[in-house]
Formats: structure tokens, sequence, C-alpha cells
């Protein structure tokens, strides 16, 4: 099917940040896309625009009661100039998926991405080309009604804006410390955890910031009901490689469905790593560093890819993993990742998707 997705080109072009120095989500390019959501029309009026601030009532129910979902993947340019976007039709599927638990309307993947594509194609010098530099695009949902009563918004509008984006790493990459968050929360089986909202985040900071100040640069969350069992890492799900076997929680209905996650566990499936998706509790994990089988660690996120764990603070005992540097397994997985996504290595399984 073939949408009419309007454009209207900015007369102006902003200037381009230095891609030396990104700063993530700091600059925008120069359009964005938008897509409104009536009762009576459904999602109707698909166009792209200059980027510019949107107007909403004080009283738009996104701001009372957070009825919203958001969505990060990223744009690469290849060194033979072509643009790729990394399962792009995942984010749309997880987005809907978001929606349904925020009771959003869901809506069209398909144009989705048309007019994701349309608006990469439109803003396509602002991908950077320096070396592990890309364009993050961020989807969005927020409820747009102007009413106080607490129910589902009649109004939506679906937003896509993009930011050029630095290396990770600039140094190349490198093991993080992580807090074992054991008083706060995330969320909870039954909860919003599985969707991707702002709630979410909001509910974090607090943790973040007090792990900050202890020197941790992301807070490990544990289980809602028993403080005991590893859920995720921030904005990241997280593995653990035990005794040549990589596990991490399964989907158990309070964290993130990651699609780096999910990119991970079928490469290994292809290298046939012995991998197990189950319940971990910390203890085990404090056990097997005891007993020496405790051998890597690494969260996995669109913004990272792969982020090693270099110390673990559980109730101030600090544990040190794999001599605090990168494990073998983690670099290769960043590697072979991040080699599909830049199009250098070969994408047998059909990632990417060229624009
Ligand atoms: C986005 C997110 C992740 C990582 O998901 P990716 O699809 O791999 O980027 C993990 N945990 C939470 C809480 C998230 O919001």
């Amino acid at each position: 099917m073939a949408y009419s997705i309007e454009i209207t080109q900015s007369t102006t072009r902003k200037q381009k940040p230095d891609p030396n120095h990104l700063i993530f989500g700091k600059h925008f390019t120069d359009h964005m896309f938008i897509l409104d959501y009536s009762v009576e029309q459904g999602w109707y009026n698909p166009r792209i625009i200059p980027y510019q601030p949107i107007t909403l009532d004080p009283a738009a129910r996104v701001f009372h009661y957070g009825q919203t979902v958001f969505e990060g993947l990223k744009a690469y340019r290849t060194s033979e100039g072509r643009t790729l976007l990394f399962r792009p039709d995942q984010n749309f599927k997880r987005l809907n998926r978001s929606n349904v638990r925020m009771s959003i309307p869901e809506l069209d993947e398909e144009l989705a991405i048309e007019g994701l594509r349309k608006l990469v194609e439109i803003d396509q010098d602002w991908i950077p080309e320096v070396e592990g530099t890309s364009l993050y695009i961020r989807p969005f949902v927020i409820a747009t009604q102007a009413s106080l009563g607490v129910a589902p918004s009649h109004t939506y509008q679906f937003l896509i804006i993009m930011s050029p984006v630095g290396a990770y790493y600039a140094e190349g990459i490198h093991p993080v410390k992580i807090y074992v968050e054991s008083d706060y929360v995330r969320t909870v089986k039954g909860g919003v955890g599985t969707a991707k909202t702002g709630g979410n985040y909001a509910a974090s900071l607090k943790a973040q910031e007090e792990a900050s100040g202890k020197g941790y640069s992301q807070v490990l969350w544990l289980d809602g009901v028993h403080h005991k069992y590893i859920e995720e890492v921030g904005s990241m799900n997280v593995f653990f490689k035990v005794n040549g076997t990589v596990i991490t929680p399964e989907l158990n209905g309070s964290i993130l469905d990651g699609i780096t996650r999910k990119s991970i566990l079928e490469l290994l499936a292809s290298w046939n790593v012995p991998v197990e998706e189950r319940t971990i509790s910390i203890e085990e994990l404090y056990e097997a560093h005891k007993n020496g089988t405790l051998e890597e660690a690494f969260g996995t996120g669109t913004a990272a890819v792969i982020s090693p764990i270099g110390q673990l603070c559980w109730k101030d005992e600090e544990i040190t993993l794999n001599g605090g540097e990168t494990g073998e397994l983690s670099a290769k997985l960043y590697d072979t990742l991040t080699g599909i996504q830049r199009g250098v290595l070969p994408d047998p399984f059909g990632w990417t998707m060229k624009l």
C-alpha cells in the first residue's frame, strides 16, 4: 500500500554540530514526522514538517497521567555511503505492544516505517560519518486530549524526531561500574515494565541519581517483590557468562523485551553457545563469583549495543568481574553486532533495512 505523506521542506537548514563532539540527544535534525489520531478518523494526516515546538493544551492528558510511549533506534551510514536501519520493524511492533498496555490505539506499522524512511531520506545529510557515530531516532506517542478526567485520551499524536549521536565509547568499548539496587524498584509483574513508557524512567531517576553519587554509572534492578532476582540495568537488558553458559533473565512480565537482547540471543544460538533464559538471583551471581565461575557480564541496548560490566556492588560488597576488563565474548558480540549494523559484516539474519 502506498501512503501519501505530505512533505513541507524547511526553508532554512540548521548548522550541524561537530561530529567529533556529539552530545546524546542535544541537537535535532531539520525535520520531524507527525501523525494525528482522533476517535472519528483513526490515525490520519501523516506529514513531515520543519522541526519545531508543538503546542498542547495545559490540560493535555500526557502531562497529568503520563499516557505516552516511545522507541529508540539508529540509522547508520556505511563506508560506501548507503544508509542502514537496524530492525525497524521490531521497534514498531514493540511500540504497538506498548500502546496496547497504555490504552493507546495501535498504529499502522507499515505507515510508521514509511514515514521514518522518508524522514531519514530528507535529513540524510545529518547522519554523521565519523567512525562509531549514528543518527538516533526517537518515535513516540503522546495523549493530547485536554481533559483532567482519568481515562484514555480521545486524541493522540505520534511523532518521530532524530538526533546525531557520537560513539558511545569514545576510547573504545570499556566496562562500567553497576550498583545493585535493593531498596527502590522499577516495576513489578502486572505493571508497565514491559512497555517502553516514560513513567518507568521517571521512577528510575532517584535510584540512578543516588548510584551516580556513589560513583556507579547505572543501577541493576532486582525484582519488586523479593528484591532478590535480577531484572535489568537502566535502559539495558543484562547477560552473565557463568561456567561457559550465557544466562539472562527470561521475559517474566516485568522486564523490557530488548531488540538488542533478542539479536544477541540469535547470534549466540548461531554460534552454538549454550544459553539459558531463566530466573537468576543476585546470591547465585555472588556465589558464582566466589567460586570463580562468573566469567563475564554485560548489558545490551540500542545506545551502547554491548556494555561490559566491570564491577557490581550489592549491599556494600563490590566484586570485580573478569579483572575489570572487557570479556572475550562481550567483545566478539560487540564487534559482530556493530559490524552488521554498519554494513561492514555480512547480515545473514536480514536485520538491516537499506534506505
Ligand atoms: C529500551 C530499553 C531496553 C533496551 O532495548 P533495545 O531494544 O535493545 O534498545 C532495555 N530496558 C529498558 C527498560 C528499555 O527501556
